[in-house]
């Protein structure tokens, strides 16, 4: 007994010297800081190409406003984080996949921590390559000139944004716009002729026209929260906010113009908001498309509007950045807190045309242009039948979560339901959640199985192109991709 303590003294006296001699050099346990830095890089393309988002896109005439992918970088001292939205309506896989792999060569950042989207801008020209087909199997094409520039872009505005990193706080917080977001897809009255471009009839209509007399009710409910991530250099100074809003695009911009939409407009109204103008380096107000495949910015239910081009953007923009102003005002901004990521790919099934399908989509394409459509839209979904033959039997999707402090961040590479981006706030572990949608790639939309049995446009085969359990499966994944982050 006696011998054990004798050498315990020693010991305790070893260790004390050995503290006092590291305060007295200087040496303490490194603290983490947490940084934060945002950039934004001009992918703005040439005059001439077609514009994507309608059905026979116009040649690009007029630039009304340059297109940007916006990033901003996260940093706890550990993990980095990064966010680029880009002002394109959608982007495939095999984009990202290789912007990912040369971010990873530049940065060092593993692929799961890179979150890119399109914030779905309907006035941009295509990043899908060549073909005009949105639908086309286009794995293995080589790139044309815009993709790579755009590649590019996306890969320098990571570097840029990594040089801006400074010592930062970060808050984040939800508002509530319900103004501006209605659902798209309706129920209408019993009679009503609902006929479909694949032969059959639907039980809702998308789009049905304000004031139509024939309207019954929304076939479901808009998700209207604003929510957003703000930060600040140590000293209070704003770098960079945000937000994301379940809005699919609002419009009502001339033939041929090109313009990143509500989303650009929104990051100079909450720049001008937080007094954050001519800053070096310069402020990054970013706007990302949450759960907004079946919600749109017009209210069926009338009156009918008249505005000129460009005004109703401006208004959205204006309202749902004065509402993430007025919720900023009250956030909690905190020193440090940690970063994860989780990534994994999901395997999904591929929607295929059976033979009826195929021989019906034959004879719509092979008739006499004399023979009067069912549907306006019948030839093109002919087509899609025609393509979807060509897709693989399954794919493999990336599906990523974020986790910063008590806030998690789902991502999608659908146009996602309101109902599932309301379905992962819910389920989600987090105190605040939300999902960014066109995320790490594109295949169509995402109807839930519910509203799949209501059939309508985003559930025709073409518009979705996969199994019809998917939207259950993707939250199952995200759920336990949040678990794995959370602890
Ligand atoms: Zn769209």
């Amino acid at each position: 007994m006696k011998a054990k303590k004798y050498l315990l003294i020693p010991f305790a006296l070893f260790l004390s010297f050995c503290i006092t001699v590291q305060v007295a050099s200087g040496q303490k346990a490194p603290e983490k800081i947490f940084k934060a830095g945002a950039a934004k890089s001009n992918i703005t393309p040439f005059l001439g190409e077609g514009i994507i988002g309608g059905w026979n896109p116009p040649p690009a005439t007029h630039i009304h406003d340059e297109l940007h992918a916006r990033c901003l970088v996260l940093d706890d001292g550990e993990t980095k984080l990064a966010f680029i939205i880009i002002d394109n309506c959608i982007i495939n896989r095999e984009l990202y996949d290789e912007a990912r792999r040369i971010i990873n060569e530049e940065t060092g950042l593993p692929g799961a921590n890179v979150l890119m989207s399109t914030v779905h801008t309907h006035s941009a020209t295509s990043s899908l390559g060549g073909s005009p087909s949105i639908i086309e199997w286009k794995k293995g094409k080589p790139f044309n000139e815009y993709q790579n520039f755009v590649v590019r872009r996306i890969a320098d505005v990571v570097r840029i944004a990594i040089n801006n990193l400074e010592p930062a706080r970060i808050g984040w917080g939800k508002g509530n716009v319900p103004e501006h977001v209605f659902i798209r897809r309706w129920k209408m009255k019993p009679g009503t002729p609902m006929p479909n471009p694949l032969g059959g009839e639907d039980q809702v209509v998308m789009n049905p026209g304000v004031e139509n007399p024939n309207l019954l009710e929304p076939a479901g409910e808009p998700d209207t929260e604003v929510s957003f991530i703000s930060v600040q250099s140590a000293a209070g100074r704003p770098l960079a906010l945000l937000a994301n809003y379940s809005l699919h695009y609002v419009g009502g911009v001339p033939v041929g113009h090109i313009s990143a939409d509500y989303f650009a407009i929104f990051a100079d109204r909450i720049q001008e908001l937080l007094k954050a103008d001519r800053q070096d380096p310069p402020f990054i107000g970013i706007m990302s498309n949450g759960t907004s495949g079946d919600a749109n910015n017009i209210n069926f239910r009338g009156p009918v509007e008249k505005n000129p081009p460009y005004a109703k953007m401006k208004k959205v923009a204006d309202d749902v950045a004065r509402e993430v102003y007025r919720v900023h005002n009250k956030i909690t901004f905190h020193d440090w807190v940690p970063l994860k990521a989780a990534a994994s790919d999901l395997n999904l099934e591929v929607r295929k045309p059976d033979k009826d399908m195929v021989t019906r989509a034959e004879n719509v394409l092979n008739r006499p242009e004399t023979v009067k459509s069912v549907h306006r839209l019948e030839k093109i979904y002919a087509e899609f039948m025609m393509e979807m033959l060509d897709w693989p039997d399954n794919i493999e999707i990336m599906l990523q979560t974020f986790r910063i402090g008590d806030l998690g961040i789902a991502a999608i590479p659908f146009e996602v339901f309101a109902a599932t981006g309301m379905e992962i706030k819910t389920k989600s572990p987090f105190d605040a959640t939300f999902t960014i949608e066109l995320a790490n790639g594109w295949y169509g939309y995402l109807p839930t199985p519910e509203q799949h049995e209501l059939s309508g446009y985003e559930t025709w085969l073409g518009s979705n192109r996969v199994e019809k359990e998917a939207s259950t499966k993707i939250v199952n994944t995200l759920m336990n991709l949040f678990d794995t982050i959370k602890k």
